[in-house]
Formats: C-alpha cells, structure tokens, sequence
C-alpha cells in the first residue's frame, strides 16, 4: 500500500500562513501530525515513523522542525508526563488526561470560566492548559475486575 500526502496544497498554506517555508520536510512532518490528531506523539516517535519513507531525515531535523512550528503557533507542546515533549496539533483549546497505568493522553473538552479570559491582573495570557491524571476508563474498568 503506498501511503500518499493527503493534501500537499493544504499543508503548504498552512505552513504559509505561519509564515513557514514549505519545505519538504515540514510538509512531511506537518502531515504525518495531521494524520495522527490525537496521539500527542514525541520527536522521536514522528522520527521513527518518517525514517522509513525518508532515509536522509535525522532526529535533529525533526526536533529543529517541530521547534519552528511551536514558535509559529503550528502546534502547542503538551509536557503532561512531565518527562517529555508531546506535541498536539494547535486547534481549539482541549485539556488533557493522563492514564497512570497504561501512558495513554486522552483529549478533554472540559470549559473552565479562567480559559476564556483574556488576561490575569494586567498578564496577557496566550495559552492554557489543563492537565489532569488518573485511570482511564478501560483501566479503571480492570482495577475493578481484580
Ligand atoms: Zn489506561
Ligand atoms: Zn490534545
């Protein structure tokens, strides 16, 4: 099966309207994100996916890129393990969940009122997030079976 770029138009005005060069390798990137929405994945999880189809691509070249679309608002770094980088897709602002037990992050729809100001005491606020911990309904559903 020959896994082909969704809509290259698409990602190229996307990585525009940052202001992004659309290189090949952005674009590559940039889609592989819009193909996996909900995972939240790591440099080296998007690396070790591409790697495959794109030989020349290095681990640096990943990082500098997601590193350019962080600045560019392209996407938001969601740190909820506390040990690494994930990176999310920016769209509408969504918490996340934690599960303990088996490391999945799961997207939450929760509205607090504080998320639709637009700044504290005078501090102009660009993003926020939520992050929340615990067991996911599937391991939850097996603690109880033990
Ligand atoms: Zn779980
Ligand atoms: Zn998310």
């Amino acid at each position: 099966m020959i896994e082909t770029i969704s809509n290259t138009d698409e990602l190229r005005g996307d990585l525009a309207a940052k202001g992004l060069k659309p290189t090949y390798q952005r674009i590559m990137i940039l889609d592989y994100l819009n193909k996996h929405k909900s995972k939240h994945l790591t440099v080296e999880r998007i690396y070790e996916a591409l790697a495959k189809k794109m030989p020349m691509l290095s681990l640096t070249t990943v990082y500098n890129t997601l590193n350019s679309f962080l600045k560019a608002g392209l996407v938001s770094a969601i740190t909820i393990t506390g040990t690494e980088v994930r990176y999310d897709l920016t769209s509408t602002p969504h918490h996340h969940f934690l599960c303990r037990q088996c490391g999945q992050i799961i997207d939450v729809d929760v509205r607090c009122p504080i998320a639709n100001r637009k700044n504290i005491n005078g501090c102009k606020i660009e993003e926020v997030h939520g992050y929340f911990k615990g067991l996911c309904k599937e391991c939850a559903k097996k603690q109880r079976k033990q």
